[in-house]
């Protein structure tokens, strides 16, 4: 490959065993003037380190596709994929809804791809992603033979940073704008334009199918309840009352379509847009109580600075729950930011704990599920972490 990138010498600047990213400070010059999103082949003091493609506008400078020097064409995509999927086909073979691709922890940085029964929902975050996008979309219509529609949803703020103007747009469509899918009996009808992330999140399939499965029969709360998510599961699990709240009032109402989708009664199921650290509040206040509460709130801490503000964040959260729940009550707790750590997470659990004078067990720990698979080389693969925790009076 005449377009290479050599890197400082020394230990601190060779590639970490395992992760495909290389910072611009580790590298020492280009040969072959790449243009941004180019591929380059990177060599380091012990030899080739891989391809990968290059952005000096990214601190993130190069993202390694391969450690080998192998070429990048659309046999390469095509075995990422399959590869990808027959993963997903051997442990989530019933899903209706599933990530086909999870960017760096399937070898494919920059690169989303979910399926959503016939239809795939595509992201490219950077441009060296972009810049190979025809192949992607070939090696994709290749392994997905019976796919209806693509859509494009490029709508990720990383791309300005690579210096890329958003794209939206259905790439190929022979289908309707909203697909229903299946998880374990709970239908949901996802709206491909419009809707969080790909349309739904698809990450807390498996532990919204767990907390259905415990079969509560009480009164449960479904915080952060997007477009009906757990709240249903538990209506399926025998609950005979549960309250979603959302602060977005297009996601209550879809919720509430979500409801009527699967034939439960208002009576049961009630949905109310509201912020959910006033709603806690108000519980308290009514001397409402449940005997299980789900909170799974967006990611508080997108940036490493502002983990202090978030951790009191999740621990008034926790609290105020542990305040309102039936002794024993359970707590499904959940962060999806890479900075909090499951042990943060548990310190603040604990916090909580000790200041409303409660004590707590772990029944469950909890993380996303395996179409968005954790690779430990890859820290930052590993982002949402959970706990199921009994809550009881000390
Ligand atoms: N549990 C859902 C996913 C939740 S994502 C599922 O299984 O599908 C987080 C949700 O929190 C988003 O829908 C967002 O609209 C909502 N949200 C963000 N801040 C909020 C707040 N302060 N109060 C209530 N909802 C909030």
């Amino acid at each position: 490959m005449e377009k290479r990138v050599f890197l400082k010498k020394g230990d601190k600047n060779r590639p970490r065993w395992g992760h495909p990213w290389i910072y611009r400070s580790q590298i020492d010059r280009a040969q072959g003037d790449p243009a941004p999103g180019d591929l380059v082949e990177v060599h380091a003091t012990h030899g080739i380190a891989g391809v990968g493609y290059f952005n000096l506008s990214s601190e993130i400078s190069v993202r390694l596709l391969s450690s080998k020097s192998v070429s990048i064409n659309e046999a390469f995509f095509r075995s990422r994929i399959e590869r990808a999927l027959a993963l997903r086909r051997r442990f989530m073979k019933s899903a209706g809804a599933f990530r086909v691709i999870a960017s760096e922890a399937d070898g494919l940085p920059g690169l989303i791809a979910d399926l959503y029964g016939e239809v795939l929902v595509v992201q490219f975050l950077t441009m060296g992603m972009e810049k190979l996008r025809p192949l992607v979309l070939k090696a994709f219509e290749e392994t997905l033979p019976s796919l209806r529609g693509i859509y494009e949803k490029s709508d990720s703020s990383s791309r300005a940073i690579e210096g890329l103007a958003p794209r939206v747009e259905w790439i190929r469509k022979d289908c309707g704008d909203e697909v229903q899918i299946d998880e374990e009996g709970i239908r949901y009808a996802v709206r491909l334009e419009g809707g969080h992330k790909t349309g739904f999140y698809l990450d807390q399939r498996e532990n919204r199918i767990l907390i259905g499965n415990l079969g509560v029969k009480g009164s449960c709360l479904d915080a952060f309840c997007y477009e009906g998510g757990f709240g249903l599961h538990l209506v399926r699990g025998g609950a005979k009352e549960v309250i979603g709240i959302d602060s977005q009032e297009e996601a209550v109402a879809r919720a509430e379509e979500n409801r009527r989708l699967n034939g439960f009664s208002e009576n049961v199921v009630r949905y109310r847009t509201a912020n959910v650290f006033d709603a806690l509040r108000e519980f308290e206040k009514e001397k409402k109580r449940f005997d299980l509460i789900v909170l799974d709130p967006p990611s508080f801490v997108k940036k490493k600075a502002a983990l202090e503000g978030a951790l009191a964040g999740y621990k008034e959260i926790a609290l105020r729950s542990m305040k309102i729940l039936n002794d024993p009550g359970l707590l499904a707790v959940f962060s999806c930011s890479y900075h909090v750590t499951d042990d943060l997470l548990m310190q603040v659990c604990m916090s909580a704990a000790r200041d409303v004078r409660k004590s707590l067990k772990v029944i469950r720990f909890l993380k996303q599920s395996p179409d968005h698979p954790i690779d430990p080389f890859i820290p930052e693969s590993y982002y949402l972490k959970g706990f199921l925790l009994e809550i009881t009076s000390l």
